[in-house]
This record gives C-alpha cells, structure tokens and sequence, in this order.
C-alpha cells in the first residue's frame, strides 16, 4: 500500500473535506486554500505526475476534466475558474500525486 499522502486521503485514511468521489477520482479541498474556493482533484490511481502518463490514462483524464465545470459550479464559481497541474520539480509540485486544482471564487486571490 502507498504511503502517499493523496493515496492515503483516497483510502480514507486521513481525513479531508471530501465534495465528489466515485470509482476513478476523488475531489477534496485544499487544505491551504488560494482562492475563496480551491479544491484538488486527483485520480485514485497513483501517478506522481503529467510526466508519468501515458496514452492508456486519456480516459480518465478527460472525466477529470469534464468533471472539473461541473463540481466548480456546484460550490459557485459560475463566472469562472482557474485550473492548475503542477509538474515535477521544476512545476513546482510539492505531493507528487497527481491533481488537478481547481480555484475559483470573486476576485481578488492570489495567483498560484
Ligand atoms: P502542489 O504544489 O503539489 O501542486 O499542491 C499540493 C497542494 O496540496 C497544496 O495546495 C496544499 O495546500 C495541498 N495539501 C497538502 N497537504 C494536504 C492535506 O493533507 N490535505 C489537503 N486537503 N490538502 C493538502
Ligand atoms: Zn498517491
């Protein structure tokens, strides 16, 4: 089993503030929120990061993002939102498991 901190949220076995889950992905928000709504998205399958895709994860990437407008609207941001995915080191990636982050919300908030 992954000791990886977004593993063990999709496992349940640390807490978080839970909006959607199903089968393939979990949504949570972010514990440090950079705008007045910022949630992450992230596969149940483990992937560090966009560099470890492959062709075979087209399927579920583009769930994650048709899910993105729809969970977004659903906390409010229906003038807009912002997506994130940061890569690797130089992405400045800082659990790598994979998400995507979704933020939204009136501005002004800080850019990520
Ligand atoms: P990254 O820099 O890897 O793209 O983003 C990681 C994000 O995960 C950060 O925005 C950070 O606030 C969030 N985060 C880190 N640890 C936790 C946690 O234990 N719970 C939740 N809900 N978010 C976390
Ligand atoms: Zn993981």
């Amino acid at each position: 089993m992954s000791s990886c901190l977004f593993c063990r949220i999709a496992r349940g076995e640390i807490p978080s503030k839970k909006i959607y889950e199903d089968d393939d992905v979990l949504a949570f928000h972010d514990i440090h929120p950079a705008a007045p709504v910022h949630f992450l998205l992230v596969p149940k399958l483990h992937l560090d990061s966009l560099l470890d895709a492959g062709s075979e994860h087209e399927a579920l990437f583009g769930k994650m993002i048709g899910l993105a407008p729809r969970l977004a609207k659903e906390l409010g941001c229906d003038n807009g939102f912002r997506v994130v995915i940061n890569n690797g080191p130089d992405g400045g990636q800082e659990v790598f498991h994979l998400h995507i982050h979704i933020m939204g919300g009136p501005r002004p908030w800080k850019r990520l």
